[in-house]
């Protein structure tokens, strides 16, 4: 039985700072519960003084702690101890998730928790399998290339995977003997501090890992400014991608990592197999976390001769989905995060309609959940090319419905000018689908599929507006590290 009292889930209402709950000072932000919208707890706004702190702290104890050049097999043994950890206490850090984001309770223990010790036990095996270069010079002199971690790596989450994503920026950081400095979202702060706290206790230097709370605009840009902040790796929207791109060349030349929104086609070919697993397959990669996922696959770009059975298949999807508290064990449909995220959602399906497009199923929000946000998975037809509903990342349970006759026309349309995170290629043709995988602009292209597997070493990255290097896979580890060429004369 998995469903709890939402009221009696202790909250880690602070900063975390060389291992201790830093409560802070000046104003606090309130955080809701998206199920129903209750107050749920409240957290600090950091300052620079703060982000400071925090900042100072992790490169000392990193520097004190020895954790960049100790053994990397005694770090690969902090890691796996920090995923045990996780795992065992799956009921609480669950109940946490579960409380304060849009992850029903269900989806957290089941597949968030393992998943994120999945990727730490990753990142583990990844600590010693990296290798430096010895170089032919010119003369009897000796070149050699020297991996070596940067120092303090500043990390910014979004809220819609708080787990996972702090998971996918600590695991390599700290494998690579880096100190960290993470920023979760705002609308949802705790249980990254859990998350922390767990790997202090499996052996991590306190302070090497600390957790800084507030909004973007006042910590985030704090962070990513400080000048001890060697790195940046960033989770979220393109926009604020762009912005902390440009601060962070503006003060010290950063490097970063940005994994940014997407608007992600799914290109169903009339040859694509049985249509009630292919529209199985399109539903849950629009709706999975209520459409609140990077990757989702909202633009269905259909083959005419399947369009019309296909879309039958969808709307019976859709109107067999019903909302629930995210702490009821039977919860299987998240709510959106806020009631500014909703609006946003609203207003575009509703300018779509205005524009002419077809409501072919939801449109609005559940009756009977007037606190929380449940909206209900929805289908637009005959939307305009041009229209916002097409062109803009909604982050909502909204699919747009778009028909070709041509392999050609299907991938004009699959194509968006801004966004490459992932696409969908749904055909048993396997030549057509090595043709489509090809011309896709996308970091990633699901075959026959839609969405992630737990494997680890697949790397998750954008093209073009959706973000530069990747999370998750070796690509992500190597890319925590920065190499020293040394030239030894003897
Ligand atoms: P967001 O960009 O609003 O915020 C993300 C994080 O950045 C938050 O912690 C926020 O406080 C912080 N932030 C905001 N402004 C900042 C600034 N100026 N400086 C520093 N930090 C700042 O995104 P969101 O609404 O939290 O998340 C949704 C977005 O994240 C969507 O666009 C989604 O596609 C994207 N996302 C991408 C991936 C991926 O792997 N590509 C995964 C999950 C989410």
């Amino acid at each position: 039985m998995l469903s709890f009292d939402p009221e009696k889930v202790p909250l880690p209402a602070g900063h975390l700072i060389g291992g201790k709950i830093h409560v802070g000072h000046g104003e606090r932000i309130s955080v809701n519960r998206p199920s129903d919208g209750q107050f749920l707890g409240d957290i600090p706004d950091a300052d620079a003084a703060l982000v400071d702190l925090a900042v100072t702290n992790a490169h000392q104890s990193w520097r004190e702690s020895g954790w960049g050049t100790r053994s990397p097999r005694e770090r690969a043994r902090v890691l796996r101890r920090w995923a045990d950890l996780i795992e065992a206490n799956a009921e609480s850090l669950g109940r946490l998730e579960a409380v304060s984001s849009t992850r029903p309770i269900y989806d957290v223990v089941n597949h968030e928790i393992p998943f994120t010790a999945e990727a730490i036990r990753f990142y583990a095996e990844c600590c010693d399998k990296y290798s430096g270069d010895v170089l032919p010079t010119r003369d009897s002199s000796l070149g050699m290339l020297v991996p070596e971690p940067y120092g303090v790596i500043g990390a910014i989450t979004p809220w819609n995977f708080p787990l996972s994503m702090a998971s996918w920026k600590l695991g390599p950081a700290l494998a690579a003997g880096n100190a960290v400095v993470l920023k979760p979202s705002e609308l949802t702060p705790f249980s990254s501090v859990m998350l922390a706290e767990l790997a202090i206790e499996a052996g991590l230097p306190a302070g090497v890992l600390n957790i800084v709370q507030g909004r973007g605009v006042s910590c985030g840009s704090a962070l990513v400014n400080h000048p001890l902040v060697r790195k940046v790796s960033f989770t979220g929207s393109t926009a604020t991608g762009a912005q902390i791109m440009s601060q962070a060349a503006l003060n010290g030349m950063k490097p970063v990592t940005l994994e940014l929104g997407g608007k992600s086609p799914q290109l169903v070919f009339d040859d694509a197999g049985d249509l009630e697993t292919v529209a199985a397959r399109i539903f849950r990669g629009f709706t999975a976390n209520g459409g609140q996922a990077c990757v989702a696959g909202t633009r269905l770009v259909v083959q005419s001769g399947i369009a019309e059975a296909l879309t039958g298949k969808l709307i019976e999807l859709c109107e067999s989905v019903e909302p629930g508290n995210t702490w009821q064990s039977a919860c299987r449909y998240a709510p959106i995060i806020d009631a500014r995220q909703a609006k946003k959602i609203q207003s575009i399906v509703q300018t779509a309609i205005d524009e002419g497009a077809q409501l072919l199923a939801g449109g609005e929000f559940f009756p009977d959940t007037q606190q929380g946000y449940f909206f209900k998975p929805t289908l637009l037809a005959g939307v305009g090319a041009d229209s916002a509903a097409v062109q803009e990342e909604i982050f909502g349970p909204v699919l747009t419905i778009q028909t070709f006759d041509s392999e050609e026309q299907g991938l004009a349309l699959a194509s968006h000018p801004l966004y490459g995170l992932a696409a969908g290629v749904h055909t048993l043709n396997i030549e057509r689908a090595m043709r489509a995988m090809r011309r896709l602009a996308a970091g990633t292209v699901w075959i026959n599929r839609y969405g992630r597997s737990g494997d680890f070493i697949i790397p998750t990255g954008g093209f073009n507006g959706s973000g530069i290097g990747k999370d998750l896979g070796r690509q992500a580890f190597e890319a925590c590290l920065r190499y020293k060429s040394v030239l030894i004369d003897f």
